[in-house]
């Protein structure tokens, strides 16, 4: 059967080397003491009242309303970071240099930590007020203007992400292969893709990884490549993966995901809105907080939001796998060059050290992307052109 699917290329799938397995195995170990971890943390908060008693810190020294908001935003972060600081640690920078996907220094993996946390401290101190207001305005509808508030806070974060957040942690420009760069220029406008959205980061100096992504939103959508992937993989490869790229970016898949999202923040604040009100009920004194409009109920909201993130991650994964597998076809109908888009793939089951052919659980719960062994089945049989059929995004290109 293989065979004869094997048409349109013969990119053979290599089996996954043991270091691969082993990173596979220890990775989904790894991931389940995370997701446990992260629902552990606001549990901390919760048990004896202590973000009851940091709430009673945070109004005597902020007084007012909203400084009482900001000051336990302080604490909490500061805490919440310090309890994720062995696990973030051990995960991103000793896992990836023990499997020597790695050669970030020390000093550049901590002051990205700290960063990171200085970020995330400013994002919650501007925008989780607005949240404390419509609890505390609207007890019976908040979650509903907060799935609001969640959609537009979520574009605009998409829409600065790649000009004010990103560039904080690595360089990002033009192309340096000036002739690639030729190359991929004409790619994109046969997609009918202006210029100047094409960017290339430094992330070698964090990871040896590959990988290509598109972000942003209206004028900030751009698709950025790795100099990691411009490094290993060879123009041909590369071209594809651009391709693939100017898949998501023309049939505008950054705008349907945050749409996706959008609809299921409204779920997961109405599921939260519910069971928050069940639970304050029941464990109201040992929480030490009575009402959800104080800022004390951070940790149960966070927990229970992140309960139902969880849950609903498989249906997530399913909207993001077909997404990335619309863009595969499209990059395959645009450089028509199968053989190119096998050996890309295969070039990422090594580098990254994936298993190409995961179990049907991990597929489901943490797979956004198809499987590589899959990706490379579809290279070698799509290729409606070499039979005069017609292609799906034939109408996105220009000649
Ligand atoms: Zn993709």
């Amino acid at each position: 059967m293989f065979e004869i699917l094997a048409q349109c290329a013969h990119v053979a799938v290599p089996e996954p080397s043991e270091e691969a397995v082993r990173f596979y195995q220890s990775g989904n170990v790894l991931w389940i003491v995370q997701q446990a971890w992260s629902l552990i943390i606001p549990l901390l908060f919760l048990m004896k009242g202590f973000t009851g008693k940091l709430g009673s810190i945070a109004k005597s020294w902020g007084r007012n309303w909203f400084f009482t908001i900001a000051v336990y935003i302080v604490l909490f972060v500061a805490i919440y970071q310090i309890l994720n600081l062995p696990l973030d640690f051990y995960s991103s920078y000793i896992r990836m240099h023990d499997y020597g996907l790695s050669n970030q220094s020390l000093e550049r993996w901590f002051s990205n930590y700290g960063k990171g946390t200085l970020v995330f401290l400013i994002g919650m101190v501007a925008f989780l007020w607005i949240f404390y207001l419509l609890l505390k305005k609207s007890p019976k509808r908040w979650w509903f203007y907060s799935g609001l508030v969640g959609t537009a806070l979520s574009f605009f974060m998409m829409f600065i992400q790649p000009i004010w957040i990103d560039p904080l942690f690595n360089k990002f420009g033009p192309m340096k292969d000036k002739e690639l760069e030729q190359q991929i220029l004409q790619l994109a406008s046969r997609a009918g893709i202006e210029q100047g959205r094409v960017f290339e980061v430094d992330k070698s100096e964090d990871t040896s990884m590959l990988n290509a992504y598109v972000i942003g939103f209206g004028k900030t959508n751009r698709i950025v490549l790795w100099d990691t992937l411009i490094q290993q993989m060879t123009p041909d490869q590369i071209l594809f993966v651009m391709g693939h790229e100017m898949g998501h970016y023309v049939l505008h898949h950054i705008w349907w995901s945050l749409l996706y999202y959008a609809l299921l923040s409204f779920v997961i604040f109405y599921l939260t809105y519910r069971s928050a009100h069940f639970l304050l009920n029941k464990y109201r004194d040992r929480f030490g907080f009575h009402d959800l409009s104080q800022i004390a109920s951070l940790p149960l909201l966070l927990l229970l939001i992140g309960v139902y993130s969880l849950l609903t991650e498989p249906l997530s994964n399913f909207v993001s796998r077909t997404m990335e597998h619309e863009a595969d076809r499209f990059g395959l109908e645009i450089a028509q060059n199968n053989e190119a888009a096998g050996e890309a793939f295969i070039a990422l089951q090594q580098k990254n050290l994936a298993v190409p052919r995961p179990g049907p659980i991990y597929v489901f719960w943490r797979a956004s992307h198809p499987p590589l062994g899959e990706r490379v089945d579809f290279t070698n049989s799509y290729c409606p052109w070499t039979e005069g059929k017609p292609l799906k995004y034939e109408s996105h290109f220009s000649q």
